[in-house]
């Protein structure tokens, strides 16, 4: 990373800081904009988190988390301390369509913005951009961001539990997307007193049982093998929103499972929201979803974990999804 010398005099002296991060916020992105936040603050910033939508309630126990402001709840206090922002930190995304109507709101706002992320193919929003898709999440490029700022001593245990949830999130509990500094940098984070087995119970075992049954009806009932294409899929109507009373972060990681069958190279999960369908898609080695998102239904991600939305009907989605892997089948199959 390099710090060019205007971003270093901007980040050292107190600024009026707004932090962004997407819609339906996950692990990384709650922890990443939440450590900015503590370490900007000791750097004497007034700071603001800002997420279009709701967060999963396991990441209430992060300092600061209570403070967030939700677009689609706060819209006009959102609007009002926006107003008064001369800096912008946008974590976790990689266009501006990913934080909705925030990105519309802050378009035309006077400020240096700061993109930090590790999405691939990062549209140009930002005057200093720190990119790097190679890394497990953009909590390890905050960390790397702080200590190469020289900071290394700010990294605090509230600090280093906001990280540490970003990056054992991320990695699916250091599964996948790992790298040596990933485990350099959580040897420093327990260093300097971060209890990691504390903040994995806080994040992992806090299920409602709602969510369990959820998963088992998923598993039971609503899950699709096609051997010959080494794929699983499940898929969730608007009905079984209702019947489970499915909330927003209620189904996250549930396509996970679907990875755990020894044959299985490419998992999907595509569910009718109220408004949208949404499709989660996963892999295995080289298979690239992130493409498949992209091409065929204006989404992105990473090469192992992509995402979009359709406007299209459940079952035309799903339809679209199956009739696509015959194209696809020598990478499911290699
Ligand atoms: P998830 O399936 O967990 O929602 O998302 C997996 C990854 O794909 C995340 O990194 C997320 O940012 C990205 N992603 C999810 N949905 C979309 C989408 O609609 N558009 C784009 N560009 N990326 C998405
Ligand atoms: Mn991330």
């Amino acid at each position: 990373m390099e710090f060019p010398a205007e971003l270093r005099q901007l980040l050292q002296y107190p600024q009026n800081t707004a932090i962004f991060s997407h819609r339906n916020p996950d692990g990384d992105a709650i922890g990443s904009s939440l450590a900015m936040q503590h370490y900007l603050e000791q750097h004497g910033h007034t700071v603001h988190v800002f997420f279009p939508s709701e967060f999963p309630y396991e990441f209430d126990f992060l300092a600061k988390s209570e403070d967030i402001l939700i677009w689609d709840i706060h819209t006009e206090e959102c609007k009002q301390v926006l107003d008064k922002k001369n800096l912008f930190i946008f974590l976790d995304f990689n266009a501006i369509s990913r934080i909705d109507k925030l990105g519309e709101y802050i378009q035309n706002l006077p400020g240096k913005r700061i993109l930090i992320d590790h999405h691939l193919y990062p549209d140009p929003i930002a005057d200093f951009e720190f990119s790097e898709p190679e890394a497990s999440s953009t909590c390890e490029l905050v960390y790397r961001f702080i200590t190469g700022m020289g900071d290394q001593q700010k990294i605090n245990p509230t600090v280093g539990k906001c990280l540490y949830t970003g990056i054992v999130t991320d990695t699916g509990s250091f599964r996948h997307a790992t790298n040596s500094q990933v485990f350099r940098i959580v040897a420093d984070l327990i260093d300097r007193g971060l209890d990691d087995t504390a903040v994995q119970d806080r994040i992992f075992n806090s299920q409602k049982v709602k969510n369990l049954r959820l998963l088992g009806h998923c598993l039971a009932n609503r899950m699709e093998y096609l051997p010959e294409y080494r794929t699983a899929f499940i898929w969730l109507s608007r009905r079984d929103y209702e019947e489970f009373e499915i909330q927003r972060g209620d189904t996250e990681g549930i396509v996970n499972y679907l990875l755990s069958i020894r044959d299985v190279k490419l998992a999907a999960f595509i569910h009718n929201q109220p408004t949208i369908v949404k499709l989660s898609l996963r892999s295995k080695g080289d298979l690239d979803v992130q493409e498949i998102c992209r091409t065929h239904f204006s989404g992105g991600g990473h090469k192992n974990a992509a995402g979009a939305h359709s406007h299209a009907s459940l079952k035309a989605t799903i339809q679209k999804f199956k009739d696509l892997l015959p194209q696809y089948k020598a990478a499911l199959l290699k």
